[in-house]
Formats: structure tokens, sequence, C-alpha cells
């Protein structure tokens, strides 16, 4: 017997909007043969269907396993509805609530169509620069306010041609409701630009450009979250010529190769690492160099890693295409000069980067919002974030339970904000140092951005417990201003939460937590950052943290790493003889000032910092004296280790501290018997893994507790996350790292908010 038709109303959120949803619902209801429509809210899509209940059902399956690309579901709600007789399936018009949101995609890589279309010769937009579809191209670089429609976009300058509209009106083409869609009759276009005056226009621009990078100069490329500068990776000259002008010390550059072969020339890919270059996201990615590797050591110096990304934009493509002795692999580092904001407004740029691009590739496409690449390694088969930006922001991290509307600042360095709604923590793009008013005033500009586009009104302003950080200082004053109740978090319980939001931790649960660090305010007013906690979102004990040593001259020691090898040797009461590379950096004059400075406290605070230990032994063994960016001595004593050495040593717990004095000892002891500094550095990662086995077996006995979480920026270094978890695995505990959000103070704001979550929870 068949059965009686029925009807299911079916409500969707998620990022489903703008991403070919709707048609894709549409493809699916027809060739099930169901009749009915779906609409767009400010909720998510909605849904009514009529059929068959297998037909239903088999929508069902296909609605979460077939999705179109950029799409994600979040939560899906059914209820049968009495059947209605129709005669088809439509798609009807949006239908708006006022208040209410929904995630905005982030911006993503071309997509394999649009791909294909770009170099096919019959299709009208071959080689059009900004071609895009709804499964690709930019997103939330371009939208201005919601809801995405191309009048609230940076596209609505452009009026689409009569082929376009028709393509943005048919519910079965890929570019049904695109909004960023165009063609070259329509859409924007390119220029190349010299000491402002226009030189090429179309292809002629782009021939220009790829003739400059050729002879040797540096260009600017307007791309789609902001400028990069652009040079032949090859050539040592250019290469140079760029870290001059840029005045980028010996910070690594990112690169592009125009495909994955070209990347294997120079790099070790393995699967995994395959598929996230290839991701709809394009991230930069950290890969072993090759011991043949010919590119210049100019790049990144003392770096065994490159970071290598994919072109991700149709220019990209057009601008890197193969040819007969046009470089393979291109310098793409962020447009700016050192520390300071990427460049991504026209005028701006042109003022900024003037003194160091040879011209500029530019177009008409504003962008809203500026977006940094963002920068991953692959640990465990999974992305692991050094900066989590263009490509995954604004995605939210969802979490276990809904928690108010709130605003948590972050923290100085690499600082990101998040706003939360119901079940969202909407984690913003990498903003960088706040050290000057341009990083300062994205950051304002980003909050008021990001509350408007998800609706969201702070009832809460969370902040670091620093109070010179400039996010600290917002966050107090717009407390203040708007009569909303702060709090501020300490440093390291913020990165505690952080990780365990990153794995869906559940309130009222308590770990152990390894938070290694560089700095971080203390409630004490001291440095922290080698500490070992007990507790959870709601409150922390700090059961271990590293002896104690000075900073001597305070925050810029963290320039100077024999400095702060000669306060550890100082501390230990061990010899600065003449031997080893700290006394070797300054003059016995140097030296006295030191020697007095540590000995009378004299703008020498006290830290516990692991990042400044990373820092002592990298400048004993000789391997750097001087930094020029932070956490340099640190990567670079990482790629020392010898990964065969075996040998660890030991780090004595005492009461709650964990000892440094013999270390040094034996350090100093391996080097006067000519062990090798590599040696030394393998022996120095294990035996911080071993103590992290020893603080938690400690923990383990007083308290039972079996999980670890590992956060805080030290855990950038692979070398050490992997040795700890798997001798931590070995001895029985469940290890949480990062996978959604950083490890380091990129993701502190979301760890803010948590705690925030924990204590409203618990009124
Ligand atoms: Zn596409
Ligand atoms: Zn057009
Ligand atoms: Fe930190």
């Amino acid at each position: 017997m068949n059965s009686v038709p029925t009807g299911l109303k079916i409500s969707v959120s998620g990022i489903v909007q703008g991403v070919g949803f709707r048609p894709f619902v549409y493809a699916t209801a027809t060739r099930l043969q169901l009749t009915g429509s779906v609409w767009n809210s400010s909720k998510g899509v909605e849904i009514e269907l009529f059929g068959h209940q297998h037909q239903l059902d088999q929508f069902l399956t296909d609605l979460k396993t077939q999705l179109p690309i950029l799409a994600r579901i979040d939560h899906i709600e059914t209820n049968t509805i009495p059947h209605q007789e129709l005669s088809g399936f439509s798609i009807k018009d949006s239908q708006a609530e006022e208040g209410q949101f929904l995630p905005v995609s982030p911006d993503m890589s071309i997509c394999s169509d649009c791909l294909q279309e770009l170099f096919d010769t019959k299709n009208r937009r071959y080689r059009y620069p900004f071609i895009n579809c709804t499964n690709c191209g930019p997103r939330f670089s371009i939208i201005k306010n919601i809801p995405y429609d191309r009048p609230l976009t940076t596209m609505a300058k452009f009026k689409l041609c009569p082929s376009c509209q028709a393509e943005y009106d048919n519910p079965l083409d890929r570019r049904f409701h695109a909004q960023p869609v165009a063609c070259a009759e329509c859409g924007p276009r390119v220029q190349f630009i010299v000491q402002g005056e226009i030189i090429g226009k179309f292809e002629g621009a782009i021939t220009t450009a790829r003739q400059f990078i050729e002879d040797g100069k540096i260009i600017a490329i307007k791309g789609l979250g902001g400028y990069h500068l652009a040079c032949d990776a090859s050539n040592d000259e250019a290469v140079q010529k760029l870290r001059e002008r840029k005045k980028r010390s010996d910070r690594p550059f990112a690169l592009m190769g125009f495909d994955l072969e070209t990347i294997r020339k120079f790099c070790e890919v393995n699967e995994a690492e395959t598929a996230i270059l290839r991701s709809p996201q394009h991230p930069i990615v950290l890969l072993p160099k090759k011991d043949d590797c010919s590119l210049p050591e100019a790049l990144a110096p003392t770096q065994n890693h490159l970071g290598f990304m994919l072109p991700y934009t149709p220019l990209h493509y057009l601008l890197l295409e193969s040819d007969e002795g046009f470089p393979e692999v291109l310098v793409m580092t962020s447009g700016n000069l050192s520390d300071e904001p990427i460049a991504y407004e026209d005028e701006d740029a042109r003022g900024r980067l003037a003194e160091i691009a040879d011209g500029f590739l530019v177009h008409n496409r504003p962008i809203h919002m500026r977006v940094d690449d963002s920068v991953v390694r692959l640990v465990e088969q999974k992305p692991y974030f050094l900066r989590r930006s263009r490509g995954y922001a604004p995605d939210p991290i969802v979490l276990n339970d809904e928690i108010h509307q709130m605003l948590a600042c972050g923290a100085e360095l690499k600082n990101t904000f998040c706003l939360s709604r119901g079940h969202y923590a909407f984690l913003s793009h990498h903003i960088g140092d706040l050290e000057n008013y341009e990083t300062l005033s994205s950051f304002e500009n980003g909050i008021i951005h990001f509350q408007n586009l998800f609706r969201i009104k702070p009832k809460k302003i969370i902040a670091d417990l620093h109070p010179e950080y400039l996010s600290t200082k917002y966050a107090v004053d717009r407390a203040c201003k708007e009569e909303l109740p702060l709090l501020q978090v300490q440093h390291h319980h913020a990165h505690l939460a952080a990780c365990l939001a990153d794995n869906l931790w559940p309130f009222g649960q308590n770990v152990i937590g390894l938070i290694f660090d560089g700095t971080g305010y203390g409630t004490d007013g001291k440095i922290w950052g080698g500490e070992v906690l007990v507790g959870g979102y709601d409150s922390i004990q700090r059961r271990f943290h590293l002896a104690e040593t000075q900073l001597p001259g305070g925050d810029t020691a963290i320039r100077n790493p024999a400095k702060i090898a000669l306060s550890q040797l100082f501390s230990a009461d061990l010899p600065w003889t003449d031997d080893l590379p700290p006394v070797k950096a300054f003059t016995p004059q140097e030296l006295e000032i030191i020697k007095s400075q540590l000995a009378k406290h004299i703008n020498s605070p006290m830290t516990t910092s692991m990042g400044r230990l990373f820092d002592a032994v990298a400048s004993l063994i000789g391997i750097r004296q001087v930094a020029t960016y932070e956490g340099q001595a640190a990567i670079e004593l990482e790629n020392a280790c010898d990964p065969e050495e075996e040998n660890a040593y030991t780090f004595k717990l005492n009461s709650d501290i964990i000892e440094t004095a013999e270390l040094f000892d034996h350090i100093l002891l391996n080097l006067r018997m000519g062990v090798s500094s590599n040696t030394i550095a393998a022996r120095f990662h294990n035996g911080l893994a071993k103590m992290c086995v020893d603080v938690c077996q400690t923990i383990q006995r007083e308290s039972g507790l079996q999980t670890v979480a590992l956060s805080g920026g030290v855990w950038q270094n692979i070398t050490l996350l992997n040795k700890t978890t798997s001798l931590l695995r070995d001895s029985g505990f469940s290890v949480l790292q990062h996978h959604q959000v950083p490890a380091n103070d990129g993701g502190i704001a979301l760890g803010q908010l948590m705690v925030a979550a924990a204590a409203n929870e618990s009124n």
C-alpha cells in the first residue's frame, strides 16, 4: 500500500546563506520529486517540503551529506506539518526578523569550476581576474552589513550586466545569488601603477606586473584581504632588497608556488599537508625544507621550514601562470612595514608602500575588512594554528552551551578579540600587535564591525589583567562609558580556558594545565609564563611554576637572550666565564652594569617565563645572542635539536617550584665536555617533556586528574609538543591540544570569554 503524503518544516542554521544553499535545496527537492519552498530567514534557511515519508527521509540524508563546499550546518530542526497539494518547488523571497543574525562565510579560495573557466578560451570569463561563484571568492572582506546582499557589500557600485544578472537570477546556476558575481563587462578591473601613473590595464596590467617580477623588482599586489608585497623568490638580490626596504629583521617571508608540484621541489609535503594546502581556506602551511632546497636562505634565515601557500584568487593564478623563464615561486609577504598592520585601502597602501614597491598591481573592488593570511602547521594530521585569519575568521567557534553576549578584548601581541552570542564565539581575524595607532584603530573598528554584523550588544567586557595592555585600556574605558561590568582574567588562566573551549571541554570539570608562554601578567604583579595550573574555566590554582629569575632591563630583555642567560647563571650562582657566548656578547663595562643591575634588582622584574628559559639556553650554547623578533631564539633552538638524541636534563621539583639551577650547571658541564649544541638542544627539549610528566604525575597523585591541556605560545614548538604529548599519553594521560584556535595569544580572547561565561554560570 502506498503511504499517505505528508509535510515537513525544516529550519537550518549555520553557514547557509551566500554559499549556494537554496539552489542546493531546490535541486535536491526537485530531484526527489518533492514539492514546497525554501527561503532565507534571519536565522538561517527555512524549508517546507511535501511528499512521501521515504522521499522526505532521503532529503534529510542528502541535506546533511551533500552540502555545497562552503556551507556548514550547525543545527537542524524538523516538524511535521499538514500535507499541501502543490505543483512544484520554489525559492521564495527572504524574510527578515529584527535582531536575528547568522554566521558570515569567510573568504574562500577560487573553486575548481571557476579555475577551469578562467583558463577556458571559450568561456565568457576567460582570464577575468575576479571570476567567482557561490562556492568561492570574497565574502567577509567585502561585507559591510547584513543581510548579505549585494547592496551591502563593496560590490554595490558594480551594476550587473544582463548575462551576469541572468546567472544571478537562475536557481539552477552556480552563480545564483552569488553577491560578488561579475565579468569583464560589468565587474572590477585591474591596473598597474608606477609612481602614480597607470602604465597597464586589463591583461596589460598583469603582463607588466610579471615583467617587473622577472626583472627582479618588488611589486605590491592588492589581494583578497589586503596588499601583499611580491618578488621572485629565487632572486637573492630581490629578496634582500625587499627585506631591507620592509625593515623586516629576520622574520621569514611567506611564499606562493603556482602548484603543488612546484612546492614539492623545495619542501616535503605529506598527504595531510596537501589536503590543507588545497582546502578552500588555502592557508600558509609551514613545510619542512628539503635538504637540497635551492631557494635563497634570506627568505627564512636559520629556519628549517618554509611557509608556502597556493594561489587563492584568480588574479594570483594569472600572475603566477607558468611560462618558460617566469619564476615558479613568489615571495608573498604582507604589505606593511615591519610592525604595522597590513595595508588594505588603496590610498593608504600607495602612501605606506611607496618606498618599498616599484609598482602596484591594483583593482577597484574595495576591501572592507582587512584579513591577513592564516598560518598553520600540521600536528597529528590536523591543522595547528599559528595565525587564524583569512579563510577561517569570522567562522565562529561552536560552544557546548549558550552563553551571554559578551566582548573579550584579548591580549597585546597577536591580538584577536572575541564576541559571543548563543552557542557561538566569534573569534576575530588576526589584528596584530597593539603597539601603534594603526593597529589599535583596526582593533576598535573590528569590534564595532563584528558587533554590527552579528547583532551583538555585549553585556560584559573582559580583558587581561595587565594594566598597560592597550586592549585592557580599551576594555576599562568602554566598560566605564557604557556602565557595563568588567572582568579581568589572568593571562594563563585565559590560555587554559581557550584550550578547553577548543576541545569542547564542559564547565565544572578540572584539568591540569601546562601553560608555557612568553609573557603574562601574574596575580602577584610578576611576569608569569612557566605555569602548571590546576583548574577549569571557573578558577585555577597555581600548582607549580618555573623558578623565578630576573629580567634585566625589563621588556627589552626579550630582544636580548644573552642578558637572560647571564641572569640565569647569576641566579644559579654560576660564574660568567669568558668562554661563554653570552659573556662574549658584551664588553667588560656592559657586564659590570648588568651584574650590578642584577645584584641590586634595578629595573629587573622577576619572571617565571618559559619563553625566556628557551632564550637563555639558546644564548648559552651559542645559537643566538640578539633576537630581531620575539621567539626567534626559541625557534632556532628547536631547529637545532638532534632528533636522534634520547638523553634528557633533569628538572628538580621543589614544593611548588620547578628548579632550573641544575639545568644550567649541566649545560655548562656538557659545553665544556665538547657536547654539540644540537645534542644539548635536544636534551633540553627531552628534559622539559619529562618534567611535564613528573608534574602531571604529582598532581594526579594529589587529585586524580588525568587530563592535561597544553596552551601558551611555547607550544608553537612542535618538537616539544610532540615529545610531551607522546610521553604523557604513554603515562596514561589524555592530552588536549589546540586545533581550532592558536596556542599563542591569538587564542586568548576565546579563553577570556569562557572564564567570564563560567563566572556567569555559577552566579
Ligand atoms: Zn567558484
Ligand atoms: Zn557581467
Ligand atoms: Fe600568552
